[in-house]
């Protein structure tokens, strides 16, 4: 697996939010994710060194962190991205670490299935439409067709224990994930809602009614508590 930074933190998102875990973020994606503001401004996904001008990274080493994790408290490996499903050794490299009594979360946009690593845990973040916002025709057309997560959703929902993670950017997302929620049939206490943005202005900005909307419909609030905490940073 190519990856680009490894590094111990507190699990930011979702189900295991505060977890310790060591995050492994491969690179390379098979989207283009840009969300547009109410100012206008254009936030582009959070890890460009992965997407957009994707770094050329380095190979993992899985024995190298079994040995650096050995003694230490950590029990989750989190292997997210960029999109880690791109990676043809993720299903090996995922086994691995729960061969090692690690608990495993895979963070995926859900436009890939992998059979055959049923141990991990899959947060499956979908984009929605409002993630279309890119200027360039060229990556919009990109990532438009690449973005077709429904069916590998279903397997993902079949085969392993999961959550789903929407980046909310407006008031009309919800419509969107209503709908998805009931063509996929996902239980609401699977899915998680965070607000768009990768600054406190942006969060501010959504963090409201966000926590209503979840109220509304049965679902669960998660921050970006790396970002809340320490900015848009690398590592952290
Ligand atoms: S799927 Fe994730 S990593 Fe890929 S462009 Fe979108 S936000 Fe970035």
């Amino acid at each position: 697996m190519k990856i680009v930074e490894e590094f111990s933190t507190l699990q930011g998102e979702g189900k295991y939010l505060g977890v310790p875990s060591y995050f492994i973020r491969s690179t390379g994606c098979n989207l283009r994710c840009a969300w547009k503001n109410k100012d206008e401004s254009v936030t582009v996904c959070d890890t460009p060194y992965t997407s957009w001008q994707p770094e050329k990274g380095y190979e993992l080493n899985v024995d190298k962190v079994l040995e650096e994790l050995r003694g230490s408290k950590i029990e989750h490996i989190v292997l997210t991205g960029g999109e880690p499903t791109i990676q043809p050794d993720l299903r090996e490299v995922s086994n691995r670490f729960n061969d090692n009594s690690y608990i495993v979360t895979v963070e995926t946009n859900g436009t890939r299935y992998h059979e055959g690593m049923e141990r991990a845990f899959i947060s499956i973040s979908p984009k929605l439409k409002s993630s279309y916002a890119q200027l360039d025709e060229r990556e919009r057309q990109f990532h438009v067709r690449n973005n077709d997560f429904i069916e590998s959703t279903r397997s993902w929902m079949r085969s392993n224990n999961y959550q789903l993670k929407f980046v909310v950017n407006q008031h009309s997302d919800m419509s969107e994930i209503v709908e998805l929620q009931e063509d996929l049939q996902v239980p609401g206490n699977k899915i998680y809602l965070m607000p768009q943005g990768i600054s406190e202005e942006q969060f501010k900005e959504r963090q409201h009614w966000l926590f209503r909307v979840c109220q509304q419909y049965g679902f669960t609030y998660t921050p970006r508590m790396h970002i809340d905490i320490f900015g848009n940073v690398r590592g952290s």
